[in-house]
């Protein structure tokens, strides 16, 4: 094996872009080459969308956004963007069941194909995780301080989008209405990644703000090649020695080497690659994990806030909300978050009042990978098996008497308003490639992000989130690349 690169990563979204970014400054004569399959979606590589300025993706994005439901972008963006079907020259994101998957029981599931993956279409809320939804095995001050890094990378800020005279009395409505014993997990500002401004968008970062030179070509040792797409690490059962790629302009398969490999392909597809290339530890895809999302919208009664519509303030063009807002969760008592985003939507003062509440973590919710079938780029066909448990039933119902208390304070909100979206709408999956601290058969990765059994193979991403969230899963997983950053880096 030639080792032309010190460290190949696969895939360009936040987390792929975090481990080349922390990787780069703790070692910067390491050669990093970052391979996307994805063609480029705006002018500037790895830019959010909301920066775009002269794009209708741009007007698309505010649009889809006033709805504030992801599915809605995603459904929105693939039938107002690309049409109503997938191929290679496509950019944006695309329901699962596109690439020929079977995705019944998991119908919200979606993949990005494009430089920047979610990360270019991402809301950018980044609330922390809390109690048991923090990895119990790791070093708390390990986690601290890796948390802190991620927050500082992905520039989350705790503060208003706009002036705003209706915050305050929303957020004492609703601190009357769902109380926290604790300070700290009060009602209040949601944590949103990137820059407020007064008279533009609030600039919500995207991986090229957490790697600028990854996407600029300013740096010769972190290199981005975009156009291939990788379907096979080869390898003897305990190194890589090297990765097979499809140009997907000519077809050719292309071979590169490298002394570590790290694939942040996102939670579907980062198993589905290891499938592919006779990776298969026993908990591979199994123990997919995704919090429940109960959805509703509330009009809000602006004289119970003790105001008028004349103070509903107007945010700068092209930022479609006025508002964001977190109800944390606050434990095994309310293992349920809020993310209440206000905003003007058919003409009405409206407050989102999405919730999502934790479901169990179950082997039977799985992908099953095929050895026959495959998709229309030649990988592993996948089938998922998920549903909820009694437990989880009874979880949503309580967090609707949550949305219910909430919505009621702010405006009239009725239960048949009050909606549970599919599985796999929150984009928010975790467990696919679980962290562990033991080779058990229920983890795929060590604490460092490397495959149980291989020396040089690494995961990030939200697949490798272990434990089962409320909160919004990038900053998490962005936390745990932190600290896989810090492994590969101490390899080197
Ligand atoms: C509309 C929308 C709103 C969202 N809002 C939020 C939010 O408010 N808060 C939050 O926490 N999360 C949100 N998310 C989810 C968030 O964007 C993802 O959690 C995050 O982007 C995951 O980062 P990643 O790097 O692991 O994966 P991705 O961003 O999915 O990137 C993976 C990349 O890998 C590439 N790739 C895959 N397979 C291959 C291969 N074989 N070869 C080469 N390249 C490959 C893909 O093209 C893609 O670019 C949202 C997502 C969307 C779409």
């Amino acid at each position: 094996m030639t080792d032309d690169y010190d460290l190949i990563i696969v895939g360009s979204g936040p987390n792929g872009s975090i481990v080349a970014r922390e990787v780069h400054e703790s070692s910067p004569e390491a050669r990093i080459l970052v391979i996307e399959a994805g063609p480029q979606i705006t002018g500037v590589a790895g830019e959010h969308l909301v920066e775009v300025d002269e794009n209708a993706m741009n007007a698309s994005y505010e649009d889809l956004m006033r709805r504030a439901r992801q599915i809605e972008y995603v459904k929105g963006a693939m039938v107002e963007i690309e049409g109503d079907g997938w191929n290679p020259e496509s950019t944006g994101v695309f329901p699962a069941a596109f690439f020929g998957h079977d995705f019944a029981q998991f119908p919200g599931a979606s993949l990005s194909w494009n430089i920047g993956g979610m990360g270019v279409h991402w809301t950018a809320a980044t609330p922390w995780p809390y109690a048991e939804e923090i990895p119990g095995f790791l070093p708390r001050a390990e986690w601290d301080a890796d948390l802190e890094t991620a927050r500082s990378l992905l520039r989350t800020y705790v503060g208003p989008l706009v002036e705003n005279p209706f915050t305050e009395p929303i957020f004492a409505a609703i601190r009357a209405a769902v109380p926290s014993p604790d300070p700290e997990r009060e009602f209040g500002y949601m944590p949103m990644a990137g820059i407020p401004h007064v008279d533009r968008p609030f600039a919500r970062t995207g991986p090229r703000d957490i790697a600028p030179y990854l996407f600029d070509a300013s740096e010769p040792n972190v290199q981005l090649r975009t156009g291939l797409f990788v379907t096979r690490l080869e390898h003897d059962g305990a190194r890589v020695t090297g990765v097979v790629a499809r140009d997907l302009a000519s077809g050719a398969d292309v071979r590169l080497s490298a002394a570590r490999v790290l694939v942040a392909a996102d939670a579907l597809r980062t198993p589905q690659l290891l499938w592919a290339s006779g990776i298969r530890p026993e908990a591979l895809g199994v123990r997919l994990n995704e919090h429940a999302s109960i959805d509703g919208d509330v009009v809000i009664d602006a004289a119970r806030l003790g105001l008028t519509d004349a103070d509903i303030p107007t945010p700068p063009a092209g930022e479609p909300f006025i508002g964001s807002y977190w109800s944390p969760s606050i434990g095994a008592e309310r293992p349920a978050h809020g993310q209440l985003m206000e905003r003007e939507f058919d003409g009405k003062h409206v407050l989102g009042v999405g919730w999502y509440c934790a479901t169990e973590i179950r082997p039977e919710n799985r992908i099953e990978f095929s050895d026959e079938l495959t998709d229309p780029l030649g990988m592993p066909r996948m089938t998922v098996h998920f549903s909820y448990s009694e437990n989880d039933l009874a979880e949503i119902r309580r967090t609707k008497d949550v949305q219910r208390a909430a919505a009621n304070a702010i405006g009239t909100f009725s239960d048949a308003e009050s909606e549970v979206l599919p599985a796999g709408a929150s984009l928010h999956y975790t467990g696919t490639v679980r962290m562990g601290p033991e080779d058990d058969g229920t983890s795929v990765v060590d604490t460092d992000g490397r495959v149980w059994g291989f020396e040089n193979l690494f995961l990030a991403g939200n697949g490798v989130v272990p434990t089962a969230l409320t909160c919004n899963a990038t900053l998490t997983g962005a936390t745990l690349s932190v600290r896989i950053a810090r492994a590969i880096s101490a390899t080197l």
